[in-house]
């Protein structure tokens, strides 16, 4: 989808349909007074019959209207007052579904008096232009039948020449995360045959060869060996599938700046191993690399936005099977680092990967490491499919990206990391066992997380119920928390 801003009067504009809003208790908003005019009172005459009220994200469609350039006129109810985010997005949604059954492949929306809580132009802006093009989203690849090929492609968004530079600003990065986010969700979407470690790390460099200041590292099972990476290997010795460690270095800032690091879960099948997982649903076990392809949206979009930032970016990939090779519960392995973890669950296994992964983190000196993971059950029952589980070391840190995605509508909750809960990780025979037990699980995780993270300002994002939308014909990637790691980033570039 195309999406441009222009500062003219609506009235006078040739296009397939003219989106104008109406207030409630039927109340002509600017740019509906305009049509209004330009009409002959045609507007004013509908709402007379009592159509539409002007509740928020009502819809009524009109068709040749006399004396405009438009060929249909879609009214939208705003209702009265500021909306709340949520409000904007069904709002903007049920205008996006009428638009997507009509014939036309244009829009123009003069929607500049929809007033949205605590946003500027440029905030309203950016979240109209993500849920447009969160809802134009296609993961067709492997259909036969491909959708309609005259839908909508291009959106114009009609403001007041005061508004035009922070609106076309807002346009500017909505454009950059929604790609950011389209590609998070085609990874995750895509099917676990296809999707393993090699072909993360060959998308990777393929970006690495598009972008000059994108710099891709692959290590393979030999490096990691190298390294000491035992937790790591110890998850991808029961797959056929060879582990990857991507690293790809960006570089927008100064050559000597210190980066920021995102961390990527990326078990691209998780079948829990010889803990095995319960066969009911366990197909969306291809999305426990969201974290890894959540670290490939945002990516995308400092990519396409160059910001002035240095960033590091580190996907732990593999797949956990189970097989003659796997490993087992009791199991006892030696991670980069040093420490000594008693595997007691085959299926708590993206700390396995993570704790090397933050490990070699380190030698990078990051201002912050921000790890982005699928990582426990115990998060979905704790927050739902709302927010995601936030943890860390760092209470900067942690602020930033509360605010983070408080901007972005895109929201974390905190979680405590409190010295109590570390107990729960203590092994009779290991320096740590890498489950905790049933109480608390998303924060056990998080501790586990934090015998790794000493030496940096860390965060820990547990996003297993925000990453993608379970069950029935709605499952899908949500490309979360890309806007969220996006507006951090921004944040930091000061742009
Ligand atoms: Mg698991
Ligand atoms: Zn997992």
């Amino acid at each position: 989808m195309e999406f441009l801003v222009k500062s003219t009067r609506p009235e006078t504009l040739k296009t397939a349909t003219l989106v104008v809003a109406i207030g409630e208790g039927r109340k002509l908003g600017d740019a509906a007074k305009a049509v209004d005019q330009a009409s002959n009172g045609a507007l004013t005459a509908v709402l007379k019959r009592g159509d539409i009220a002007g509740k928020p994200g009502q819809t009524l469609l009109l068709h040749s209207l006399p004396g405009l350039k438009a060929e249909r006129v879609l009214l939208v109810g705003c209702g009265k007052g500021d909306l709340s985010d949520r409000q904007l997005r069904k709002l903007v949604a049920s205008v996006h579904g009428v638009l997507k059954g009509l014939g036309g492949s244009d829009a123009l929306l003069a929607l500049g008096e929809l007033k949205v809580k605590g946003r500027d132009t440029y905030s309203k802006t950016r979240l109209i232009v993500e849920t447009l093009a969160d809802g134009s989203y296609l993961f067709e690849q492997f259909k036969s039948q491909k959708a309609d090929p005259r839908a909508l492609k291009k959106i114009t968004l009609v403001v007041d020449k005061a508004e035009l530079a922070a609106a076309e600003r807002g346009v500017q990065h909505g454009r950059a995360i929604a790609s950011g986010v389209a590609f998070t969700k085609d990874l995750g979407n895509l099917p676990p045959n296809l999707c393993h470690p090699s072909y993360l790390a060959e998308e990777a460099k393929t970006l690495g060869k598009a972008y000059k200041n994108l710099k891709v590292e692959i290590l393979d099972e030999k490096k990691l060996k190298e390294l000491g990476a035992g937790a790591f290997l110890a998850v991808a010795q029961g797959s056929e599938q060879p582990p990857r460690m991507i690293v790809m270095h960006y570089q927008g800032g100064k050559k000597d700046e210190k980066p920021f690091a995102l961390v990527g879960k990326g078990i691209t099948f998780d079948t829990g191993g010889i803990s095995i997982k319960p066969a009911a649903g366990m197909d969306e076990m291809k999305y426990d690399m969201c974290g890894a392809a959540s670290v490939f949206g945002t990516l995308k979009a400092v990519l396409e936005l160059q910001l002035p930032i240095n960033l590091v970016c580190l996907l732990a990939c593999a797949e956990n099977m189970p097989s003659g090779r796997a490993t087992r519960p009791g199991d006892i392995v030696t991670t980069m680092s040093g420490q000594t973890v008693e595997i007691l669950n085959t299926d708590a296994e993206g700390r396995l990967v993570l704790c090397d992964t933050l490990t070699y983190a380190e030698r990078f000196k990051p201002q912050a490491v921000i790890d982005i993971a699928t990582l426990t059950g115990a998060c979905i029952v704790a927050l739902g499919s709302n927010v995601s589980g936030l943890m860390g070391n760092n209470d900067t840190l942690i602020k930033q990206i509360l605010k983070a995605g408080e901007s972005a509508d895109d929201r974390a909750w905190q979680l405590p990391l409190y010295d109590e809960y570390q107990e729960q990780l203590d092994s009779p025979f290991a320096d740590i066992a890498n489950i905790g037990g049933p109480k608390a699980g998303t924060i056990t995780a998080g501790c586990f997380l934090s015998r790794f993270a000493k030496n940096f300002h860390w965060a820990h994002l547990d996003i297993a119920g925000t990453a993608w939308i379970s069950g029935g014909k709605d499952k899908g990637g949500t490309g979360r928390p890309v806007p969220m790691l996006t507006q951090y980033l921004l944040d930091r570039a000061k742009v």
